[in-house]
């Protein structure tokens, strides 16, 4: 099984991510341009992940550790710089015109913020049918059955009650359960969460999350969640990545990686998770400092700056990833491949 691949519910992947790099030109002034400099945010920096059909997958880390970017170059929303999004066989990064539109019926982003997802000015009815006019549903009648549908399958009922109002007049909740219901009206198959209910309160977000959980099994939709929440991601996702500075630095089964993480980084992540028994002791991982400039990457292990167990060739190199068995990878050399990379520098 090639690395950084996950088939864990026996399905062959319908998305498959392989060496995606996104990096984000800076505009320089002349003067840098006509010597010939160029700097860029490295946001991304050689994901490889696989979800199988009907798989869901979180993707975690701190802020600006490039998993946002990475859900919106699945969705063709960013151009990648390199690499290839194979969706049901088909590399998604070539695509253009009329086979673009037909993949972007069958995949779908939910945004974050559902106070900005819609036009003050439609109606929830005209927001949800709108999408569906735009994919060439062309039955009024056709068109209402899907909004209706959609807004009853995430508890917004009675749902012809929501056709005419505005989004002033909705609660955050229900905005955001308006926010999944526009991204299940196509009936995708594929279906991206980019912290899906971070901006809501927390009375809300077990109701939300408990819906697309249900709609997504019962879809057997694939999805993936963008997430620095690691107890979303537990509740949500049968595969974990945790990504560091465009990084994925461990990926494995959820379970394991909650319970028994291996890379420090990791490690680190999960001993911030509250546990809700003051009797049990915690173990918390020490790192420093805040996550280094994506313009300015450090040389070898992204991590080593912050890391406690760093040692000299950490420094140098770039760990690669790991095969730990089980459907696990891990990218740090305490796990292995430190004498390989001490051999590489020798016979440079
Ligand atoms: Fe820490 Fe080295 Fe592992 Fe990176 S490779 S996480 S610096 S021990």
């Amino acid at each position: 099984m090639a690395v950084g691949r996950v088939v864990s519910n026996g399905h062959e992947p319908l998305l498959e991510v392989r060496d995606l790099v996104k990096h984000f030109p800076l505009k320089r002034g002349m003067l840098a341009n006509l010597a010939g400099e160029s700097e860029a945010v490295h946001a991304v920096n050689g994901v490889s992940f696989s979800v199988p059909r009907g798989g869901s997958i979180g993707l975690a880390g701190e802020s600006g550790c490039g998993k946002s970017t990475t859900a919106k170059m699945l969705l063709r929303l960013f151009e990648p710089t390199s690499g290839q999004i194979i969706f049901d066989g088909q590399d998604i990064v070539t695509l253009k015109g009329a086979e673009l539109k037909a993949f972007r019926r069958r995949a779908q982003l939910m945004f974050q913020n559902p106070y900005e997802s819609f036009s003050p000015r439609f109606t929830i009815f005209r927001s949800l049918a709108e999408p569906l006019l735009i994919h060439g549903v062309k039955s009024a009648d056709e068109r209402t059955r899907r909004v209706w549908q959609a807004l009853n399958d995430v508890n917004l009922q009675p749902a012809e009650s929501f056709f005419q109002k505005f989004p002033h007049q909705l609660s955050g909740g229900q905005l955001q359960r308006v926010v999944l219901a526009r991204s299940l009206v196509l009936e995708p198959e594929f279906l991206a969460a980019d912290e899906p209910v971070s901006m809501l309160d927390v009375s809300v977000r077990a109701g939300i999350l408990n819906t697309m959980k249900e709609q997504a099994a019962q879809r057997n939709l694939t999805t993936v969640y963008i997430s620095h929440d690691l107890s979303l991601i537990q509740y949500l996702c049968e595969t974990t990545a945790i990504m560091y500075l465009g990084q994925i630095v461990e990926l494995g089964p959820t379970a394991g990686v909650i319970n028994e993480p291996q890379h420090p980084y990791t490690k680190a992540l999960i001993s911030t998770i509250p546990i809700p028994e003051p009797e049990r002791k915690k173990t918390t991982i020490p790192i420093e400092g805040g996550v280094p400039s994506a313009i300015n990457l450090p040389s070898g292990c992204p991590f080593h700056p912050r890391c406690p167990y760093a040692m000299d060739i950490c420094k140098r190199k770039v760990p690669p990833p790991l095969d730990l068995g089980q459907g696990r990878t891990v990218r740090c050399f305490l796990y292995g491949g430190k004498d390989e990379a001490e051999k590489s520098e020798v016979a440079a």
